[in-house]
């Protein structure tokens, strides 16, 4: 099999985080995640640095990140892992016309048009809700816990046994604020792809995980 990238478009909490990782360890793909590199970039920023001092605000109140920087972020990591022969499934990302317009020429250069699969999971504001406020992380690895019955009473995360938290982002008006962001920023994303001549694989993200999981390998 030839390297590939995997992208996942969908709306805050439609579980795209937990399906490439389902995806990544069934395959092998690396799963790379924008908010992942994000949160790293800004846990180890200088806190005098003005300019990430300002990304890390936009980050806690939902809004999104300086494109150009986050765009640099990516295609660094992109590109490192190319350069390994690895392919690779991206959650969240591209998560505006920009990223978009300045990410997908960078990618097929990589990895060659054919090799890209566009996922769109789709979800409604009510779902999304519903699904965030109780959404928790692991603290190691950042493993997502959907608010899913199944997982209400664990307190630890089941891959790597450390304790689960909160995330300041998963707060109802921060939520609120992705989900209109998504709506505004990231849909585009989809027509712009469109246009230029990819298939949107659509799956419905309002199943159960295992359903949904079931859907995209119909369509791997
Ligand atoms: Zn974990």
């Amino acid at each position: 099999m030839s390297k590939q990238i995997v992208i996942f478009i969908a709306p805050p909490g439609a579980g795209k985080g937990t399906q490439a990782n389902l995806l990544a360890e069934k395959f092998g793909l690396v799963h790379i995640e924008t908010s992942k590199i994000i949160e790293a970039k800004l846990k180890d920023a200088d806190p005098n640095d003005p300019a990430m001092a300002e990304e890390k605000r936009k980050w806690l109140s939902g809004e999104l990140n300086t494109p150009a920087i986050v765009k640099d972020w990516l295609l660094g990591k992109v590109s490192e892992l190319a350069a390994e022969n690895k392919s690779i499934v991206l959650s969240a990302s591209p998560r505006t016309l920009y990223e978009a317009e300045a990410g997908m020429p960078e990618f097929e250069k990589l990895y060659g048009r054919g090799n890209i699969k566009v996922f769109h999971i789709t979800l409604s504001e009510e779902e999304s809700m519903k699904r965030n406020s109780g959404r928790r992380i692991c603290e190691k690895n950042r493993h997502p816990i959907p608010n899913f019955p199944e997982y209400q009473n664990l307190t630890t995360c089941p891959q790597d046994g450390s304790p689960l938290i909160t995330r300041a982002l998963d707060k109802p008006e921060v939520i609120r604020e992705r989900y209109r962001v998504y709506k505004v920023e990231t849909e585009p994303v989809l027509d712009y792809l469109k246009k230029d001549g990819y298939t949107i694989i659509v799956i419905n993200g309002e199943q159960p995980i295992e359903k949904v999981f079931e859907d995209i390998l119909k369509n791997f």
